[in-house]
């Protein structure tokens, strides 16, 4: 309770009361929704440009809840990151996405599975054991799985040893990395310099005005010409018409993923035929 001794407490707005009231009941909630399966992991495909085929899978983090609804991962990783139990909900995505993407590979498909993270995870020396025992426990080959690393979350400049050489040992095992949201955080270049990085997604933000402002577009171009002198691989995120698809396509994008290739759904829901 905010109450700075003079009967400041009404000062707070009852929206505020409220807002700090959902704040603190997800937080209370949140240790027994993860170990009741009130968490679940949908997935939102990549579709290739090249090869004309999806070829990964984005498992993004949902918690359905009786009286407060669906909680978002925009409002409920931050919280996780304060409360300690992202590195809990971080293994549960994982082992989930593990799982399928295991079952893909022997089936004989060629689907990856990238899973969110934000880069301070990697800073724990013991991430690249828990992913490998995560790994190693569903049976997926390393080189099925991708992490998504984001700047939300920035490292203080001790850490970055530790988190490169965890990167590093799990790039040799054979996952991948691509930098989430790029052009939105004020670290993008320190990262691309710094981190094994083989792949980056140009954040919703650029697509969304990318056939309305000209300026925009210049960014875009630019954007991808300098991620391919880089020699990375492009992914062009929030796509949600035909026109952001050709133009993109157009620009050189490597990939592209957003509603208009499809929405997030539950894995039993995906079904293996071509888009186009
Ligand atoms: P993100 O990684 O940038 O993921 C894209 C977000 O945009 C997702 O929201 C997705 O559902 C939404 N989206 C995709 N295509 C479109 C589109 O065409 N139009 C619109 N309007 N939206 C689209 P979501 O699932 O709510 O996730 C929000 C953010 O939360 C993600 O942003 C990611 O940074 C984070 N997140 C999600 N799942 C996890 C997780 O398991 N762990 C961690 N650490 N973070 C997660
Ligand atoms: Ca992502
Ligand atoms: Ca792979
Ligand atoms: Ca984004």
């Amino acid at each position: 309770v905010i109450n700075n001794g003079g009967g400041k407490i009404s000062s707070l707005s009852a929206a505020s009361h409220k807002v700090l009231n959902r704040r603190a009941i997800i937080d209370q909630k949140m240790l027994s929704a993860l170990n009741h399966q009130s968490f679940k992991v949908v997935y939102q495909p990549q579709f290739d440009l090249a090869s004309g085929e999806v070829t990964l899978y984005e498992a993004l983090v949902r918690w359905e809840d009786e009286d407060l609804g669906t909680i978002t991962p925009d409002e409920l990783i931050p919280i996780a990151e304060e409360n300690g139990l992202i590195h809990d909900i971080g293994a549960f995505v994982l082992e989930e996405a593990a799982t399928l993407a295991a079952r893909w590979n022997e089936q004989g498909r060629h689907v990856d599975i990238s899973v969110n993270t934000s880069v301070r995870e990697f800073s724990n020396a013991q991430m690249k054991n828990k992913v490998i025992d995560i790994l190693n426990k569903t049976k997926c080959p390393p080189s099925c799985i991708q992490f998504e690393i984001t700047e939300k979350f920035a490292f203080q400049a001790e850490e970055e040893n530790s988190i490169v050489l965890q990167m590093k040992e799990l790039q040799d095992a054979g996952v991948e990395f691509a930098l989430d949201d790029f052009g939105t955080g004020y670290a993008s270049f320190r990262y691309m310099q710094h981190l094994p990085i083989t792949k980056v997604k140009i954040d919703k933000v650029f697509i969304d005005s990318l056939t309305t402002q000209p300026k925009t577009q210049k960014l875009v171009e630019g954007m991808i010409r300098f991620c391919k002198s880089m020699g990375l691989y492009i992914i062009a995120e929030g796509v949600e018409t035909k026109e952001q698809y050709k133009l993109l396509e157009k620009m050189g994008a490597d990939a592209v993923q957003g509603h208009y290739i499809g929405m997030p759904i539950p894995s039993n829901d995906i079904q293996f035929k071509d888009i186009k």
